[in-house]
C-alpha cells in the first residue's frame, strides 16, 4: 500500500527553503562574505566578477540582475556579495512583502545612488506593484497619478540611479515584461557533492567543530545538492558528536545521525520515496501526469515540482516527458525493485 496524506513542511529535514527550527544567527555567521568565499558555482561567479569589475571601472551601478534557481543554492547570499563587492549598501525586501504600490515606492525613493535593491520571490509581485518597477527600472523614474476623474494627472519623480536584484525559484513565472528589462540573468546550479564537502567543513571551521572528510563527503553526498541542508545537517550532527563522541564528526557518527533523520544514502527521505512509489506502484511507472500524482498522494503540485523534483531529476531516478513524469530504471534500482520489461526480466519472458 501507498502512504498518502500531509506532509509536514515545516519540519522537513531535507527541505531546501527555511524551516522552523532554522536558526537566523546560526545561517548568518556561516553565509560566505565575498566571492572568492562563496564556493561553487564557478561560471556565475567568474560572470559576475566581470561585470562587477566593469561597472566599477566605468563608475556605474551594475545593471539590474536576475538570479534564479532551486530554493537554498545561495541567491541571497550572492545578492548580499555583489552589495558587498560594488561597496554600496542592500535594501532586502521579497515579492509577498509589497502589498502596495506605496509600498515599493517608499522602498524606491528611500535608496541612494549605485544602492542595491534585493527582491526575493520576485516572480510573487502583484501585477500593480510590477507596473511602478517598469519605469524605475528602464528610467529610474516612478509616475504617480494625483486626484480623481477628469483633474487627475500624472507626475513623474526621478530616483537615484540604482540596481535591482530579483532571485526567484521559477523563471517560467515572471512576466515577459519584467523579464526583459534584466541585464543580467544567471542560473544557479544544484552544486556537487565536493562543493558541498568543501561547504561543509568551511562552515565546520568557522563553528570551531572538527570534522573527519570522509564525514564531510558522507554528509555532502545526502544534502541534495544544496547548502542550505548541508549546513542543517552539520548543526543536527554536531549534537550527535557532543552527545555521543568527544565532538568531532566522524563519518560513524555522521551517518547514524543522518539515519536517525530519515534521509537515505542519497538525500531522499519519506516524501521522495513516496512520490517516486507512487509513480512506479500505482502509474506503472508513468507517465503520469504532475497534477494526478499530486493529488494521489495528498499533496501540492508545486510542492512537488518545487522541493522533489529537481533533485530526483538531478540523480536521474525523474524524467520529465511531455506526457508526464515518468520514474528512470536508477530509481527502481534505488528503491530495490525490478522495472516490468528490463533486462532482467526480458530474460525471463523468453525462457518460457
Ligand atoms: P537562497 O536565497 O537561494 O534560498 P541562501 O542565500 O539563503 O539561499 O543560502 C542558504 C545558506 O546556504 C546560506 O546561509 C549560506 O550559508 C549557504 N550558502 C549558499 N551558497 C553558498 C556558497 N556558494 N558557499 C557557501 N555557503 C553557501
Amino acid at each position: 500500500m501507498i502512504e498518502t496524506g500531509e506532509f509536514d513542511f515545516e519540519n522537513r529535514v531535507v527541505a531546501p527553503q527555511v524551516i522552523k527550527e532554522d536558526d537566523n544567527d546560526f545561517d548568518y555567521s556561516l553565509r560566505p562574505k565575498t566571492l572568492a568565499e562563496y564556493i561553487g558555482q564557478d561560471k556565475v561567479k567568474e560572470n559576475m566578477s566581470i561585470y562587477i569589475e566593469a561597472a566599477k571601472k566605468r563608475g556605474e551601478p551594475l545593471d539590474h540582475v536576475l538570479l534564479y534557481g532551486p530554493p537554498g543554492l545561495g541567491k541571497t547570499t550572492l545578492s548580499n556579495i555583489i552589495a558587498h563587492e560594488m561597496g554600496v549598501n542592500i535594501r532586502v525586501t521579497s515579492g509577498p512583502a509589497i502589498e502596495k504600490t506605496g509600498d515599493l515606492a517608499a522602498l524606491l525613493t528611500s535608496l541612494q545612488a549605485g544602492d542595491i535593491l534585493f527582491i526575493d520571490e520576485i516572480h510573487r509581485l502583484s501585477r500593480a506593484v510590477e507596473e511602478i518597477l517598469y519605469p524605475a527600472l528602464e528610467d529610474f523614474a516612478i509616475d504617480f497619478m494625483i486626484g480623481n476623474g477628469p483633474a487627475a494627472r500624472s507626475i513623474r519623480l526621478d530616483l537615484q540611479r540604482f540596481t535591482l536584484v530579483g532571485a526567484t525559484t521559477r523563471s517560467g513565472q515572471l512576466s515577459a515584461p519584467l523579464r526583459d528589462r534584466f541585464g543580467i540573468i544567471q542560473r544557479l546550479e544544484l552544486y556537487s557533492p565536493d562543493d558541498l564537502a568543501v561547504i561543509i567543513t568551511r562552515s565546520a571551521t568557522i563553528l570551531g567543530v572538527a570534522i573527519d572528510p570522509d564525514a564531510a563527503q558522507e554528509m555532502a553526498k545526502r544534502s541534495r545538492g544544496t547548502p542550505r541542508i548541508a549546513n542543517r545537517f552539520l548543526k543536527r550532527v554536531r549534537d550527535y558528536a557532543d552527545v555521543m563522541g568527544n565532538g568531532r564528526i566522524t563519518k560513524e557518527i555522521a551517518k547514524i545521525a543522518l539515519d536517525r533523520m530519515e534521509v537515505d544514502g542519497l538525500g531522499l527521505d519519506s516524501l521522495d520515496k513516496r512520490l517516486l512509489g507512487m509513480i512506479i506502484k500505482g502509474y506503472g511507472g508513468g507517465p503520469v501526469g504532475l497534477e494526478t500524482l499530486a493529488s494521489a498522494i495528498g499533496e501540492e503540485a508545486v510542492t512537488l515540482e518545487d522541493v522533489c523534483e529537481p533533485y530526483l531529476m538531478q540523480l536521474g531516478f525523474l524524467a520529465r516527458t511531455p506526457r508526464g513524469r515518468v520514474a528512470t530504471e536508477l530509481a527502481y534500482e534505488h528503491l530495490g525493485l525490478k522495472k516490468p520489461g528490463s533486462a532482467a526480466n526480458d530474460k525471463q519472458t523468453t525462457l518460457f
